[in-house]
């Protein structure tokens, strides 16, 4: 994907070099997944002038959107994604950041088994992001859920990290439940005065959990029985 056949690939790299001096990338590896995914083939149709833009975009008219490159560069520097880890990504919207999160915790995109798991509701959102990681590659590793992702996936829980691309109203005990001990999941929570915070949870190898506020933040709400 690296390479000059694909002709957003300057782009993409400006784009990379731009949250590098931001700050935002700090690690080697989260630079690496952000140049190698392709984010143009994961935003609507139209909206492919924008695609290397550092901003939300619109998916189509479901109201929901793919979340800017600084948002998954930030959340997953915060989850320090180790080789070989196990994922639940509550949110799919098209695809994006299930595709950065495969190659953080499988860079050769070819694991037996998938890694990552993530849970949509929107059955529109399921069938463009399923098509969108298989065109690509990355189904080995990604599998896309239809269901309510504020309860979770139990099926195939333990998650070393959980990344909920959704604002709830409080973080929801069925995903403290679900992670791991030493596991890592942010998380974008609606405070009373309606202002959304991104926290970063952790739980100690003693399944002591603590909770770290990154700041504010937008997402759409989540839906379902933890949601909205
Ligand atoms: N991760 C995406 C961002 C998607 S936006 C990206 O790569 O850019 C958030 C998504 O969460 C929307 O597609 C919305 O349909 C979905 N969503 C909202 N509530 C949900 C729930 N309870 N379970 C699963 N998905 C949910």
């Amino acid at each position: 994907m690296e390479n000059s056949s694909d002709p957003y690939f300057e782009r993409r790299r400006k784009l990379v070099e731009q949250l590098l001096e931001e700050g935002v990338i700090k690690s080697e590896k989260v630079k690496n997944a952000m140049l190698r995914v392709p984010r143009h083939e994961f935003v609507w149709p139209d909206q492919l002038k924008h695609a290397y833009d550092d901003i939300p975009l619109p998916l189509g008219d479901t109201n929901q959107t793919i979340s800017a490159p600084h948002m998954v560069a930030l959340m997953n520097e915060l989850l320090d994604v180790q080789v070989g880890e196990k994922i639940l990504e509550v949110g799919t919207g098209g695809g994006y950041h299930a595709a950065t999160l495969a190659v953080l915790t499988c860079p050769t995109l070819d694991s037996p088994k998938p890694l990552v798991f993530t849970i949509e509701i929107n059955r529109r959102l399921v069938e463009f992001a399923k098509r969108n990681l298989s065109r690509l590659g990355f189904d080995k590793v990604v599998k896309v859920i239809e269901g309510d992702g504020s309860k979770g996936y139990w099926e195939e829980a333990p998650y070393d990290c959980i990344s909920v691309t959704a604002a709830a109203p409080r973080i929801p005990e069925p995903l403290i439940k679900q992670l791991k001990p030493n596991g890592r999941m942010v998380i974008p929570v609606q405070s009373e005065f309606f202002e959304q915070n991104l926290l970063l949870v952790r739980k100690d190898e003693k399944g002591e959990v603590s909770t770290v506020n990154m700041g504010p933040v937008i997402f759409v709400p989540l839906r379902g029985e933890y949601g909205f």
